[in-house]
């Protein structure tokens, strides 16, 4: 990538020719880019941004460009390395060091000590996560420019002696790319600034800043490596930016309620840092710079607060948005009371006025190297707190902490469970193994169980991943509203893979080994060549092969009952494969890969069962950027789930067609479809194409080119009626439920519609479901099942009044004990409610899956309520 080896021999052989050109020869981004970083209209492309660090990277041995992840669209995602050039040369020697840093059981505190002082500050600066928060990734350039050039407000060359600064530029390398593109299509025009019609990362969306302990995405994981297996940074900034009209900036302290799991050590470095930033703007006579208000110190499964799990400082700025690039202004009248007043955490209102993308670029210029400057400033002592957190998390036991958590070897669906170890060892939690059975609290584990002990370095992100949530009943006035989380309430990991995982309360003895690697079971196709082979229900990973082997054309069918051969119990639903020489050949590299075994089975005549063919499945995307879409997307591509992405206009029928004729022409979708799957989304966004003007965000949606006008209207309502009536399967999830209540009259009403917070009130969280696993949509789940619960419906069914409705409650809430993990008020309105219901609607049917069965790709627990929609059984439908 480079040639410094060259470079330094030059160096060496020429220093005194050579060393004034170093220092005179950088280039700096306005030169390269033709235009000054921030100007009105101006977007550096992601390829220009890596090809000036390139450049950069040539000209000065402060900075070094490395490559640490390639992203979902196969973009390099890079990031810079900058310190004064004696520490590059030793950049591992401080890699270790900072490593060696967070695990005190290998060091004394005396070397700890040594280390600290010896030691560098390894600071991140991620930018603009969120793509079309794009200041930060132009901003970068400047930071990395000044930094190399001394150009800062302090002495660059000293500070950079006691710093290594790592800059990713850009955490969304794709997102930037498609932003830059669509804004540059519409400059000039009624749409210029506005919001793309599409997510700004192919799966994810806004929501790439809730994948931080799921690492879903290659984004997610490249950042994750280096903070918490590579680099060990012991500072960690994710610069975005928020709404145009409060106050221009947010940095920490953040405001209530903190993650209980944090140690008060985070909160006070965080505050130190985000006080010493504010100071720094005021100096410099930046306005409008508030703290303590908005984002909230509740974790949310986002880049910065996953690092406070990991004892790391992380912060979080937030500066006012303009229109992408293109300037704004905010009338004063406009500005809204609590940013108009002076209040202590608020002492410099901004007047309102002009607001352009150089004005952010400034504002995060600024925090920027105050942080770098705050960094060199108490290194010694960030480097030590590293140590001390690290020791607290091993040594103090702390009021509710278990001593440990237990995976049991029997699980519901073992593969998943898998999953769920490899994504923990992902975030750096240490794992265990039971080499023997042993007790604790009182139940007896197998061998094979695994332990996470919760004296280890990283405990607090062990402890939130895994305990329930109980968020704290916080309301507006005593008696008034709840004041709603930032975003959710409970994400507890194993309830949303639906993998057993009991607390243990008492330290207890067992023979454990540490695991470094996920021991995934090595798993063959039976012997001999029998007749059938059974893929258990139970298991996620037996749909994947399903589909897998249905696309290759076998003759799967599913058992309505449970089927029992020699060594195995499978559940209802599970899948029947009729072996054949394709089948043979196919199945050892699927076992393989899905690590869920097939069980031989003789005979199948007597067992109950019905045909499956592979579906044609079609996902309706809307042209409002759903990432509920986008994770169902995603969801199927990492099942194998074959399907095809439906917009509006493929629910009409062609406007050329239509002008020959004046009689109404019908599209037949059931020609070309068997399952249509509307994920989440807003009734009216989907119906009509734009949100009731009376909806909270309706402000905030800026109009769209004509092509991407419009919903599915009456007429793709009709066309889709009639899919359903000869015999198609229509699966509305979550709040697109909607459409089947509205437009179907599906026998079912939500009672939850238009209710007073005061009344009832759920921001995302767990809620426990009862479910009947003999029937289709419920094959293969647990009769308690977790749920994510939402903006969710729930559900108020009744026999229907015509033959042309049948219905089916495949999932209810309980009588009482709803809220698993997160905050519910109100459970008396939801209880005996019911959450899926599956409907029969003339020859076809309408499921109505009212919770978020696949959310963020998260909630593997329920990931079968869609997947059975998708392979109904031919025979029952
Ligand atoms: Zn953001």
């Amino acid at each position: 990538m480079k040639h410094r080896a060259v470079r330094n021999a030059l160096a060496g052989l020429c220093a005194l020719v050579l060393l004034p050109l170093f220092l005179t020869a950088q280039t700096s981004p306005e030169s390269f880019l033709g235009f000054k970083v921030g100007a009105d209209r101006k977007l550096a492309d992601y390829g220009q941004i890596r090809a000036y660090f390139q450049k950069l990277d040539q000209e000065t041995p402060k900075l070094e460009l490395l490559t640490i992840g390639t992203s979902t669209l196969k973009r390099p995602i890079i990031m810079a390395v900058i310190s004064a050039e004696e520490n590059m040369a030793k950049l591992e020697a401080y890699k270790a060091m900072a490593k060696k840093l967070t695990d005190p059981r290998s060091l004394p505190a005396e070397e700890a000590r040594k280390l600290a002082k010896d030691g560098k500050l390894i600071l991140l600066i991620t930018c603009s996560l969120h793509a079309e928060e794009i200041a930060a990734t132009q901003m970068s350039m400047e930071l990395a420019y000044r930094l190399v050039t001394s150009d800062t407000p302090f002495d660059a060359a000293g500070v950079l002696k006691d710093v290594i600064l790592l800059l990713v530029p850009s955490s969304n390398p794709d997102g930037h790319q498609m932003e830059v593109d669509w804004y540059k299509k519409y400059l000039g025009t009624k749409f210029e600034g506005g919001s793309m019609p599409w997510l700004y990362h192919h799966y994810a969306g806004h929501d790439n800043h809730r994948d931080w302990f799921m690492f879903n995405l290659p984004e997610t994981r490249a950042v994750s490596r280096v903070l918490y297996h590579d680099w060990f940074p012991q500072i960690h900034l994710d610069e975005h930016q928020m709404g145009s009209d409060e106050a221009r900036l947010f940095i920490p302290p953040f405001m209530d309620p903190p993650v209980p799991n944090v140690q008060p050590l985070v909160w006070r470095g965080v505050n130190l840092l985000g006080s010493n930033m504010a100071f720094d703007l005021q100096k410099n006579g930046f306005k409008g710079v508030v703290h303590g208000r908005s984002f909230t110190g509740w974790w949310i499964g986002a880049c910065d607060d996953t690092s406070w799990l990991h004892n790391v400082f992380g912060l979080l700025s937030e500066m006012a948005s303009v229109k992408l690039a293109s300037p704004i202004t905010v009338e004063p009248t406009e500005i809204p009371k609590p940013y108009a007043q002076k209040r202590m955490e608020f002492p410099d209102p901004w007047p309102g006025g002009a607001w352009r993308l150089r004005d952010i670029v400034d504002y995060e210029l600024t925090l920027s190297m105050s942080l770098i400057r705050s960094a060199a400033l108490f290194k010694e002592e960030f480097l030590l707190n590293s140590y001390r957190m690290s020791k607290n998390s091993v040594e103090t036991v702390e009021k509710g902490q278990p001593y440990a958590f237990v995976i049991p070897a029997a699980q519901h669906d073992y593969p998943t469970a898998l999953k769920m170890l490899d994504i923990l060892r992902f975030g750096g939690v240490e794992i265990h193994q039971a080499l023997e059975a042993f007790s604790a609290d009182g139940k007896t584990y197998p061998a094979g169980s695994f332990v996470i002990l919760l004296a280890q370095p990283y405990k607090p992100y062990v402890w939130a991943l895994l305990e329930k949530q109980k968020y704290p009943d916080i309301r507006t006035y005593p008696g008034g509203p709840p004041v709603p989380p930032y975003d959710n309430a409970g994400w507890t990991l194993p309830l949303q893979m639906g993998v057993a995982c009991d607390p243990i309360e008492r330290p207890f003895g067992a023979k454990l080994e540490r695991i470094d690697v996920t021991p995934v079971p090595a798993i063959a196709p039976p012997a001999g060549a029998p007749a059938y082979l059974v893929l258990d229900a139970r298991t996620n990973a037996s749909f994947a092969v399903a589909f897998a082997l249905l696309k290759d054309k076998a003759e799967v069918f599913r058992s309505k009952e449970k089927v029992s051969g020699e060594g195995f119990d499978a559940a209802a639903g599970s899948f029947i494969v009729k072996n054949s020489p394709s089948v043979q050949k196919a199945l050892p590299a699927l076992l393989e890969k899905w690590h869920v075994p097939a069980h031989p089975l003789d005979d199948a005549a007597a067992i109950p069962k019905s045909a499956l063919k592979n579906p044609r499945v079609g996902l309706y995307q809307s042209w409002w950027a759903n990432m509920d879409e986008g994770w169902t997307r995603y969801v199927f591509d990492d099942l194998g789930v074959p399907y095809v992405t439906l917009h509006n206009a493929d629910f009409k029928a062609p406007k050329k067609d239509k002008d020959k004729t004046k009689d109404p022409v019908k599209v037949d979708l059931k020609a070309k479809y068997d399952v249509i799957v509307f994920a989440g989304e807003d009734y009216d966004l989907v119906k009509n194409g734009k949100i009731d003007p009376s909806h909270p965000w309706a402000r905030w949606i800026s109009p769209l080119p004509p092509e991407y006008e419009g919903g599915l209207d009456k007429e793709g309502v009709d066309n889709l009626k009639a899919f359903v009536e000869k015999g198609g399967i229509l699966v509305t999830m979550n709040d697109s439920c909607k459409l089947a209540i509205k437009e179907f009259e599906a026998p079912a009403r939500n009672v939850l519609e238009k209710i007073e917070p005061t009344k009832f009130f759920c921001p995302m969280s767990i809620l426990k479901l009862q479910v009947d696993p003999l029937t289709p949509i419920g094959y293969g789940l647990p009769e308690t099942t977790p749920a994510v619960f939402s903006g969710t419906p729930a559900l108020e069914t009744w026999m229907p009044t015509t033959a042309d409705w049948e219905r089916k409650v495949v999932a209810s809430y309980p009588e009482e004990g709803v809220l698993l993990s997160g905050w519910l008020l109100g459970e008396e309105i939801i209880a005996r409610k019911a959450a899926v219901v599956d409907t029969q609607y003339k020859a076809g049917r309408v499921i109505l899956i009212g919770v978020v069965s696949q959310s963020r790709a998260q909630s593997h627990g329920t990931y079968k309520f869609l997947l059975n929609a998708l392979l109904y059984p031919e025979k029952d439908r």
